[in-house]
């Protein structure tokens, strides 16, 4: 099946893509809640256990729902297995430590998700692997950090929250050059913008969570990389150590999958539009979008982004009060943590998904106390454009006050 639907192209393959259908001919993928099977008789159980027979045995190992939603995820990332995941950082968690042992070494660029860096910067290195936090846009840093011991390259690009592009190409010739493995986080970019297994990654991951559900309801997240990698490293750490997808979520993720590329579109539409309406307000000192040529690696973007971003963000005058008073000023764009949502959402990274940082770490990665960073929902454009401009004026308006 999956040969014959790889000719498909990704809208097409986000609709159809890993579809198995019962006995009943459904037409929407059915929603197979179960824990466990079972067996016609004890030597078909005994089949199955031994690998003679295919098909399931425990959800944890697999499941028919987040089977197909593995399947339709493999075919669009062109990948050539997956396994779907509780989370994004079981995704992340997952991609890492199913290939690594004490003693083994990992470089990361710095400018990551804030679970990601505890994991690469905290919990690894408390296993024994130590890591490496480099400028991820700094080719030579990565090269320099490479050890005999390191065994795996990770990064997310574009970052977050500054929306920063690495060169995926360049940093996988250097992990191949030392045998180590590159790691991608594409969660920013999406599998429609960006294709990190074609530029020489080795493993993408994606927290589910984000774009394709898309709809604010629930955690996911999938690994994706080459058949004989899934089968030895990965899918014995998925199956014993249980961080499993819920087959209630994997046909939640099929579903949202089907109105991904549309979605994106309409997103990253909006957002370009927006990020070019607010570049020029007086109250906007810096935007960082990576569709547009002031972004610091507009070439990068060009040269392996096939869109933009649904993301925009944008450093507001007056530090946290000013940035608090634009947030605090919108009515259709809410403000949350999360993103790739199909609500606009707005948030406060100094205060919020980067409060763990010192303010050293902060300055490093460029979130300075003004920085906010949208995440563009499917509301007309024009509602956001004034949502936004209304708020701005508003801040410019207001004095600003002192940070008790
Ligand atoms: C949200 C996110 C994660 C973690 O995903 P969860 O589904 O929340 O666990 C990892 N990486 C990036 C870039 C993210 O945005």
């Amino acid at each position: 099946m999956a040969d014959n639907q790889k000719r498909f192209r990704p809208a097409t393959q986000m609709v159809h893509g890993g579809t198995m259908r019962s006995q009943f001919g459904e037409t929407s993928e059915a929603m197979f809640m179960t824990q466990g099977f079972v067996y016609a008789d004890a030597e078909a159980a005994e089949a199955r256990f031994k690998g003679d027979d295919p098909g399931f045995v425990y959800s944890r190992y697999a499941n028919p729902t987040v089977a197909m939603f593995e399947e339709r995820m493999t075919l669009l990332e062109g990948a050539e297995a997956a396994r779907g995941t509780a989370s994004g950082m079981a995704a992340v968690t997952a991609s890492l430590l199913c290939d690594l042992s004490a003693g083994d070494h990992v470089i990361s660029s710095r400018a990551l998700f804030g679970s990601c860096q505890y994991i690469v910067a905290d919990f690894l290195p408390r296993m024994g692997v130590s890591s490496t936090l480099v400028d991820g846009t700094d080719l030579d840093a990565w090269q320099q950090a490479v050890t005999p011991q390191t065994r795996a390259f990770f990064m997310e690009t574009p970052s977050n929250p500054t929306l920063e592009l690495i060169d995926i190409a360049a940093v996988a010739d250097i992990a191949r050059a030392c045998g180590a493995r590159l790691v991608v986080d594409n969660v920013f970019a999406t599998p429609l913008f960006q294709h990190p297994l074609r530029l020489g990654a080795h493993t993408v991951v994606y927290s589910a969570t984000k774009h394709i559900d898309g709809q604010g309801r629930c955690l996911g997240g999938v690994v994706l990389s080459d058949e004989e990698w899934v089968e030895e490293k990965l899918a014995p750490y998925m199956k014993h150590a249980g961080p499993s997808m819920s087959p209630f979520n994997a046909w939640v993720l099929l579903k949202s999958l089907e109105t991904l590329e549309v979605r994106i579109a309409r997103q990253a539409a909006s957002a370009a539009t927006l990020a070019d309406a607010i570049a020029g307000h007086a109250a906007v000192s810096r935007i960082f979008f990576p569709g547009r040529d002031d972004h610091p690696q507009a070439e990068i973007a060009r040269r392996q982004m096939t869109g933009g971003s649904t993301m925009v963000s944008f450093e507001v005058a007056g530090g946290k009060q000013g940035a608090f008073n634009v947030a605090n000023a919108l009515q259709v764009i809410r403000i949350s943590n999360n993103l790739g949502d199909a609500k606009s959402l707005v948030t406060h990274p100094a205060t919020t998904t980067h409060q763990r940082l010192s303010d050293e770490e902060r300055a490093e990665l460029d979130i300075g106390d003004g920085l906010l960073r949208l995440s563009v929902g499917l509301e007309d454009p024009l509602d956001l454009i004034e949502d936004l401009t209304a708020a701005l004026d508003a801040a410019g308006e207001t004095p600003i006050r002192a940070v008790s």
